[in-house]
């Protein structure tokens, strides 16, 4: 335990230590079973019961109506560029509307062009990807087969405080960064999707929640494993689901519900980690420069610059020895990224901040 550090990485990221400690003291036997999760069939009683305990947790945390499946895949929010696309886009005349703020927008794009016509109905290029758009500024299609915005964009720490607003056209997010962040009104999306390794739990998971109205959408003859309905109908056991993944989620949100007590709480204590860090940005007189507009600043990936890449690879080395370690910011932007999820303790995020302080007045 004592040799731990603050991890400000990305993802895989932190995980809350409660979890950890559970999982580990249950890893030989799960109680009562006599035999690991890890080792267990997930058609086991036990299994059903830990894949349910998830689903119940989300539906409470999340607030999930009835009229949506959620679900638990595999593949990564990268698949599911690709199968939204596959799903919605393909074998329609119809277009679909992107909007892009940032670079897993841009990879999210890449996999639709495949099957159809994109319209990207705004582009944050000319701001390096530094702010979301305002509702004024979305070109939205007449007809478009969904809408797809990223709700926080991690590599560029570009967030939408609130998700924007597309009519009747279906509304499409990957929300792998900031899932179980905030409160959502799930209502208003007909798909959301997140790989858990940012927010929910390991690698390995990808969670959907799809609406009826989605799902009544999608084609029949899909191949079994980017068939929405045939995933929905079975549970997300057609086949082996990734089962210590699925158990970690289960944790995860018992910890959310039991621990922390609920999305409001955890919103609270975000903004106020999040608002440290920005304060150390904004008083530091320009030794610190943010990248994100302050209107889009992102409450789970903290983006920050310093005046040379010199002085900035000298602040990582400093913070390392301190115990604050995965800081670099992505290696397509540079600077200092601070990953600050659900699982990072205050007091690290108090750490980073302090470190902050110092480093500027000794340089
Ligand atoms: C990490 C991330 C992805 C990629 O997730 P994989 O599970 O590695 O495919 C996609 N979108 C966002 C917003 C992410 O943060």
């Amino acid at each position: 335990m004592t040799d731990r550090v603050y991890n400000f990485s990305a993802g895989p990221a932190v995980l809350p230590v409660p979890v950890l400690e559970e999982a580990q003291k249950n890893l030989l036997s799960l109680p009562g079973v006599g035999m690991s999760v890890l080792e267990s069939s997930h058609r086991s009683p036990h299994f059903t019961e830990i894949i349910e305990t998830a689903e119940a947790n989300l539906r409470n945390l999340l607030n999930v109506p009835d009229n949506y499946s959620l679900l638990f895949l595999q593949g990564g929010a990268s698949l599911q560029f690709s199968m939204i696309a596959i799903n919605f886009l393909g074998g329609t005349e119809k277009p679909a509307d992107y909007i892009l703020t940032g670079s897993w927008g841009k990879k999210a794009i890449k996999e639709a062009k495949r099957e159809g016509t994109v319209n990207v109905a705004w582009d944050g290029a000319d701001g390096n990807y530094n702010r979301v758009p305002e509702a004024s500024e979305l070109k939205l299609s007449d007809d478009a087969a969904y809408v797809h915005f990223t709700s926080n964009e991690t590599i560029q720490g570009v967030e939408f405080p609130v998700e924007p607003s597309v009519g009747d056209t279906p509304l499409v997010c990957d929300s792998s960064s900031d899932i179980l962040s905030r409160p959502i009104d799930i209502a208003k999306y007909d798909l959301l999707y997140a790989g858990a390794q940012k927010n929910m739990g390991p690698s390995g998971v990808t969670f959907v929640a799809i609406s009826d109205r989605m799902l009544g959408k999608a084609p029949e003859q899909m191949h079994a494993l980017l068939d929405y309905n045939l995933m929905a109908e079975n549970k997300s056991l057609y086949n082996t689901p990734p089962t210590f993944g699925v158990y970690l989620v289960m944790l995860v949100t018992k910890w959310l519900i039991e621990e922390i007590g609920g999305l409001e709480q955890m919103s609270v204590i975000n903004k106020q980690k999040a608002s440290m860090l920005y304060d150390a940005i904004d008083e530091s007189g320009g030794f610190y420069k943010g990248h994100a507009q302050l209107k889009s600043r992102s409450n789970m990936n903290v983006t920050w610059t310093l005046e040379t890449p010199e002085l900035e690879k000298e602040f990582l080395d400093e913070a390392k020895k301190q115990g604050l370690c995965e800081l670099k910011g992505h290696r397509s932007v540079g600077g200092i990224r601070a990953s600050i999820y659900n699982a990072m303790p205050v007091e690290g995020v108090t750490k980073l901040r302090d470190f902050m302080a110092t480093f500027k007045e000794s340089h």
